[in-house]
């Protein structure tokens, strides 16, 4: 990792001795609770991550702060979710994150007809997504989870600005050696991860098709009735690109995704060569709405499904 900007005190005072905690849970993975809070001294805003220590018997702490760095890392990305202050205890790790109040991009690609993203919604928030990833890139990290479930908006009415969150697998490229388990969630990992071959940059790549593909259909272009169907279908890359999915959607979006969801990953565009795609080149459409639309408090966040985090082989 470069230096960093700036290095994150681990504070041990007392988490709720500076915040108060609000509302129920934002989110729950296997390892860690995302809640709201509130700072006491500014009355803003902000998400706390509670992340434990220990799991499975084993310390990880410094997965943890391989997290951190990350975070540090992207701090000069307005589209990576800001950290504010790192607090530490002996069992857990809290990071107090700016609240992205529009919740996940997931419930939008879910959502009926009327709710749901249009493509213009989609062109705006690919572009911001892929400034995010290019600063990450360019800084030889990889996101590795890039899914709808960690792609979060400022705020849902108006549609606000993408944060990317959830940087737990995130890894310097050139420290990826071998690969020993299934990383990710089994529909947005890309086949080079379930051949055990090397991850570059170009994973995160195929991620954001899939999620292009998603939130322009609603639908999960390689979900299967199991989790075997679903990895024969990325390994064979087995989607379709049907009338009736795509429905009143561009060609360009169309050849926008075929350009990523490439079974050889040096075959696939990268997050600088998206940016120059005709598709998403056209307008200056991806620039913020405004700097104050984390003040907003609209669009409750809903606690998303649990999906599995990581797969061991064993299992597959
Ligand atoms: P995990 O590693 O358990 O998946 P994440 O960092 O992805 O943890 O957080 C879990 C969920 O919590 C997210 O999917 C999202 O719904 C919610 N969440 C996380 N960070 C924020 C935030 N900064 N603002 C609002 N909600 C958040
Ligand atoms: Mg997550």
């Amino acid at each position: 990792m470069e230096p960093s900007p700036r290095q994150t005190v681990l504070r041990t005072e007392l988490f709720a001795g500076s915040y108060r905690l609000e509302g129920k849970e934002l989110g729950r993975g296997k390892f860690a609770v995302v809640k709201k809070c509130v700072e006491l001294s500014t009355s803003k805003e902000y998400a706390a991550k509670f992340l434990r220590k220990r799991r499975k018997g084993e310390d990880c702490r410094s997965d943890i702060i391989n997290e951190i760095a990350i975070l540090e890392m992207a701090t000069f990305s307005p589209y990576v979710v800001d950290l504010h202050e790192v607090y530490e205890t002996n069992s857990e790790i809290i990071l107090v994150m700016e609240y992205a109040a529009g919740g996940e991009i997931f419930n939008q690609c879910v959502a009926d007809q009327d709710e749901a993203f249009t493509e213009k919604d989609v062109i705006r928030l690919i572009h911001q997504i892929l400034q995010g990833v290019l600063h990450l890139h360019r800084n030889n990290v990889v996101h590795l989870d890039l899914k709808p479930q960690n792609i979060l908006l400022t705020s849902s009415k108006p549609l606000g600005d993408i944060r990317i969150v959830d940087f737990g697998l995130s890894r310097k490229v050139d420290s990826v050696k071998e690969v020993r388990e299934i990383l990710g969630t089994p529909e947005y990992v890309a086949p080079e991860i379930l051949n055990y071959e090397p991850i570059s940059t170009a994973t995160d790549m195929w991620s954001v098709g899939v999620l292009t593909y998603v939130m322009l259909t609603g639908v999960s272009p390689f979900q299967g009735d199991t989790k075997q169907q679903t990895f024969l279908n990325i390994s064979q890359v087995n989607v379709q690109y049907t009338q009736e999915e795509f429905d009143g959607i561009s060609k360009l979006a169309v050849e926008f995704i075929k350009s990523l969801l490439i079974k050889n990953p040096r075959k696939r565009i990268s997050a600088d060569q998206c940016l120059q795609h005709p598709w998403l080149s056209s307008t200056t459409i991806s620039a913020p709405l405004t700097n104050t639309n984390l003040d907003q408090k609209e669009g409750e966040v809903k606690t998303s499904e649990l999906t599995e985090e990581i797969v061991l082989l064993a299992s597959y």
